[in-house]
């Protein structure tokens, strides 16, 4: 019976300590969240430029909702594509120096269609091993020859580059900035790996996008990359943008046939065109207040160098993604309590969203914090964690 089953399957993941459960907010994003009553410090959002909760965001839905209302009302491709979901396009594809890009309701859902929507069977995908889900699933999904390789480990896809079949597409798929770690894949060397193979290159900008370049262009800006080098550029716009849905961006050609081929594109209702305007109104904010990036960068130097002078386990980022290894489910679970109990709101990140053994605390920076804050962090860590903080 499924029910007994799910039951069985439910107390396994408690007694690892991987149970997982929801908080319930009750306050709009910012550095501060409310929570039972209860205001937090929090380190926990992806919103990296502190504008979830900008007057200029909100205004631009509320104006867009009086004209357009609130539903699509249909997919992109019967009627659901609106001038606002236009117009955000066209800024996205000069934003990130393409000849187009598509619109997508979610990372996740851009992810899927892209890998599954433009290879099948016969085809090869090559993903770093700790690439978020959502690629995972769509290399799974598209029914390609699916291997990984050793994490930002050029040697080892070379290897694997180099005992290819001759026939079929080939497509090296990675994270940029790598969710759960922080670190950059190494990009300009990867688009080199590519041409000399000849496969095409696929980066997952979520944590970049916004955040990295000197406009906010992101991983691609930051590395210099065209679009020849990095063919087919994702990112998503719920977390440095601080709305919500994803995009791709590439050739003409590209985005032509993820519009006639990738299913989560075709198959859903577009996003509420107030939501691509609130959309419209953060790609503002990147020109208008490149502070927040400086002001971002500034925290994490800080943050880093404050870290390491305390004995902190952190690992090497040098984004708003800083975690701090624990190893264990249980001990990273008692600390995130611990925090919690001092008023601060770290989640603690176990598998298997992570490799076992690996659990850690997922502390992400936002441009809405202070230094103040994060001394107010590590304090309270070096109460917990003393040894660390000796
Ligand atoms: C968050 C995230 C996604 C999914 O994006 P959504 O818009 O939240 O669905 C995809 N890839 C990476 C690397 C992410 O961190």
């Amino acid at each position: 019976m499924l029910e007994t089953t799910l039951q069985r399957r439910l107390e396994e993941r408690r007694s690892l300590s991987r149970y997982r459960q929801r908080r319930e907010i009750q306050s709009a994003q910012t550095s501060r969240l409310s929570l039972n009553g209860r205001e937090f410090l929090q380190f926990c959002s992806n919103d990296y430029l502190g504008i979830a909760n900008h007057p200029k965001l909100i205004q631009a839905m509320q104006d867009a909702a009086a004209q357009f209302g609130v539903g699509s009302g249909a997919s992109h491709l019967v009627c659901g594509h609106s001038s606002l979901h236009h117009q955000l396009e066209n800024r996205l594809a000069d934003i990130t120096g393409r000849e187009r890009a598509l619109l997508f309701s979610t990372g996740y859902m851009a992810n899927l269609g892209v890998i599954a929507g433009l290879l099948g069977k016969g085809d090869q995908v090559l993903e770093d091993r700790l690439n978020h889900a959502s690629l995972l699933d769509g290399g799974l999904l598209s029914g390609a020859r699916f291997q990984r390789f050793q994490h930002n480990n050029l040697e080892d896809l070379e290897r694997r580059l180099m005992t290819l079949p001759e026939q079929g597409e080939r497509l090296i798929v990675v994270d940029a900035v790598f969710s759960m770690d922080g670190d950059m894949a190494p990009l300009p060397e990867l688009a080199k790996l590519a041409q000399r193979y000849d496969a095409s290159l696929m980066a997952d900008d979520a944590h970049g996008f916004g955040v990295l370049g000197n406009t906010g262009a992101g991983s691609a800006e930051f590395f210099g990359l065209s679009q020849r080098e990095l063919p087919i550029l994702m990112g998503t716009l719920g977390k440095g943008l601080g709305s919500y849905g994803a995009f791709v961006a590439g050739s003409e050609t590209l985005i032509e046939s993820l519009i006639q081929f990738a299913r989560p594109y075709i198959y859903t209702t577009a996003m509420p065109p107030a939501v691509a305007a609130a959309t419209l109104a953060g790609l503002d904010l990147l020109q208008t207040e490149a502070w927040r990036r400086e002001h971002l960068q500034s925290l994490i130097g800080y943050f880093k160098a404050q870290a390491a002078s305390l004995g902190f386990n952190v690992m090497p980022s040098d984004t708003a993604i800083q975690p701090l290894m624990v190893g264990g489910e249980a001990e990273a679970m008692a600390i995130s309590a611990e925090l919690e109990r001092r008023g601060i709101l770290v989640t603690a990140i176990r598998p298997p969203t992570v490799p076992v053994g690996s659990s850690r605390l997922r502390i992400t920076l936002s441009a809405a914090h202070s230094t103040a804050d994060i001394d107010q962090l590590l304090a309270a860590l070096c109460e917990i964690l003393p040894e660390a903080g000796a």
